[in-house]
């Protein structure tokens, strides 16, 4: 009896679900048209998103990760862009090999080892599953695998650095900046390719999407979810390898060439390596999850993704590693748990915050939530064809602290790898700059889909928990 009402009630959830995605046809995803802010966002990030990284990876090499010195040489004359380029290390073979060697070793895991992890770590979904039905109503299956192809690389990476000596650990370090033309080759090669495949062979050519304007259509992606075949997904292998499974990778080489360097590795370097490499597992550990999230479910394969993907994410969110390979900053002791508890504080409520959504959405709110029923505001939408639809948003635990409290902690844990690098220079911070940005646009952004989407019942959320991200503040 019991069991037959939990079929019943999987069955309600699965097929609200259903009506929920089909009723938000036309709610999501990007633009159909280009307003002009966008469209100069979009020329400005398309020209100078290359530049800032490469500006910051040359302070580094060039100017001991000095972001004023550059500038002021150029601007007092002092020296000629020239002479800055000059010194920049350019593409060699071995770079070029590596990078090949390295993508093609992460396609070679994405499609060809079917996810086994889950057959031992409980708790842990792998396998094949399911995604969010797309806007024209195709439910895509992904092989999720991340985990694994995290952990053979490691234990391929460990097994060189202690037995076979093939390669220096310090590999990735030693080969940065010719790397980085190589990232930015890839970067572009696979936009392009995104746009071409859109208007010649789309995956699913409901799901494409055009402007018309060019420019906006290359970095907001026509496609919805190009794939090659029927498993190799551009979205969740570009956003998750090479890039993430790169990010500790790229760490264990820093903090290698620290060792090389000056014979010991700091505790701010140990620091940035563990709470980096708690939120990456934490992103494979939860791939299923990430199925679920505002990249697969509303966003186009475009530059933003393929190119932010290959060069954005793996050489500016590992700034802190790369800055303390040149200034090798060693903690004292207050300081360094500070750093930690703060990346640990900020890590538990990213963490609980996302699976609290989570249990409440999976269970349609028959759960409980730090031990208590959880609180919601019944809303209702309307699809496009003028069918009515229910869902609900949580207004207790840490969702009736702030709107996204997700992105507090997600903040609280960049903060923490930034005030590992000590307060000499700015360069490490960039990343709390950049993800406040990202999620305070994100924020934002979303918000204002859910505003369209559940009209006055919105309204009642916002009334109910008024703040977005800091309770009383913001
Ligand atoms: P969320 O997981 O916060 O999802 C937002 C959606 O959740 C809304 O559109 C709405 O969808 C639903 N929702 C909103 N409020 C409620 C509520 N009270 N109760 C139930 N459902 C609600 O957003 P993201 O996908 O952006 O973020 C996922 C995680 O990824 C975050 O923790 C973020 O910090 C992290 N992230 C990290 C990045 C990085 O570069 N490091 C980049 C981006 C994200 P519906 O229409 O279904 O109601």
């Amino acid at each position: 009896m019991v069991a037959h009402q939990e079929k019943k009630l999987a069955e309600e959830i699965k097929h609200q679900n259903m009506q929920n995605y089909k009723a938000s046809q036309g709610q999501w995803g990007r633009a159909w048209e280009v307003d002009w802010f966008s469209l100069a966002s979009i020329l400005f990030l398309l020209t100078f998103a290359p530049l800032i990284v490469y500006y910051f990876i040359m302070s580094c090499a060039q100017y001991q990760c000095s972001l004023t010195d550059p500038l002021l040489d150029l601007l007092t004359g002092n020296k000629h862009l020239s002479e800055i380029w000059n010194r920049t290390p350019m593409l060699t073979y071995r770079a070029a090999a590596i990078y090949s060697i390295w993508v093609a070793f992460q396609v070679f895991l994405y499609v060809s080892i079917p996810d086994f992890c889950h057959k031992f770590l409980s708790g842990y979904v792998g396998g094949v599953q399911e995604g969010a039905i797309t806007p024209a109503g195709v439910m895509n299956k992904y092989e999720i695998n991340g985990l694994q192809a995290w952990i053979i690389t490691h234990v391929l990476w460990f097994a060189n650095a202690s037995y076979f000596h093939f390669f220096s650990p310090t590999i990735i370090f030693d080969n940065w900046i010719p790397l980085l033309w190589c990232a930015n080759i890839l970067g572009y090669a696979v936009s392009t390719f995104a746009m071409i495949k859109g208007y010649f062979f789309p995956t699913n050519a409901k799901d494409c999407k055009f402007t018309g304007n060019f420019f906006y259509d290359y970095m907001m992606g026509i496609e919805f979810n190009p794939r090659i075949g029927k498993w190799f997904d551009f979205k969740l292998f570009f956003n998750g390898r090479p890039g993430i499974v790169a990010w500790t990778l790229i760490n264990l080489s820093f903090a290698a060439k620290q060792q090389e360097l000056y014979g010991e590795v700091t505790n701010s370097m140990i620091l940035v390596n563990v709470l980096q490499g708690i939120y990456v597992l934490d992103f494979f550990w939860n791939e299923a999850w990430y199925l679920k999230t505002i990249d697969i479910c509303h966003d186009h394969f475009g530059w933003y993704l393929g190119w932010g993907d290959c060069v954005w994410l793996p050489y500016l969110y590992t700034l802190q590693g790369l800055y303390l390979v040149y200034h090798p900053v060693q903690l004292c002791t207050a300081h360094a748990v500070g750093v930690l508890t703060l990346g640990l504080l900020g890590y538990y409520i990213f963490r609980t915050t996302n699976h609290q959504k989570d249990l409440f959405r999976r269970t349609n709110g028959n759960c409980r939530i730090w031990g208590k029923k959880p609180e919601y505001i019944e809303c209702s939408y309307m699809s496009v064809d003028g069918t009515k639809y229910y869902s609900k948003l949580m207004t207790s635990g840490f969702w009736g602290w702030a709107r996204h409290f997700n992105y507090t902690g997600d903040l609280m844990g960049s903060l923490a790898y930034c005030l590992a690098c000590g307060f000499e220079h700015i360069l490490p911070y960039f990343y709390i700059v950049y993800m406040t940005i990202l999620l305070t646009h994100r924020c934002i952004r979303d918000e204002h889909r859910c505003s369209s989407k559940y009209g006055k019942d919105w309204k009642r959320y916002t009334a109910a928990v008024p703040y977005r991200l800091l309770p009383s503040i913001f």
